[in-house]
């Protein structure tokens, strides 16, 4: 008997999409890119809480259309899946950007001050982000094009 062949799967090198599955690619690359990242963002934000000081109490990596993340309430923080089509430098970015918000709910003078004790390099990191994100983006790019 055959092993039943995965629509989407990623050698380590390559993407392999099966041909009957290329009408639904951007579902395929959304689910594995969630399934895939998922593990990798707790673990980076986890590391990350070092330099702000406050770690998240849950990640979780979902569909939130034109923003990268946000903060929920008691420490939840959500990560939109495209984050992880960005270079890491730029999902750092993003990561500090949510857990500094864990203590500073409003972009206040003191969150500015908190995010550039944490990443004295943000004001770059953030410039490109608004800039160029959606350039890195092969999937899920419609709903960033109107930013
Ligand atoms: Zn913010």
């Amino acid at each position: 008997m055959r092993e039943p062949v995965e629509p989407l799967r990623f050698d380590g090198k390559y993407f392999w999409l099966a041909a009957d599955a290329r009408g639904e690619a951007e579902a395929h690359f959304r689910r594995w890119y969630i399934r895939a990242g998922r593990d990798w963002l707790r673990e980076r934000t986890t590391a990350l809480a070092r330099k702000t000081g406050a770690g998240a109490s849950r990640i979780e990596v979902r569909d939130l259309g034109f923003r990268w993340g946000s903060c929920g309430k008691h420490g939840v923080v959500f990560f939109n899946w495209r984050l992880l089509q960005l270079p890491v430098r730029l999902i750092d970015y993003v990561i500090i950007h949510e857990l500094v918000h864990i203590q500073e709910p409003h972009h206040s003078p003191a969150f500015w001050q908190a995010i550039d004790r944490a990443l004295p390099a943000w004001r770059t990191l953030k410039d490109t982000l608004h800039n160029d994100g959606a350039r890195f983006l092969v999937f899920g790019m419609d709903s960033l094009r109107s930013l």
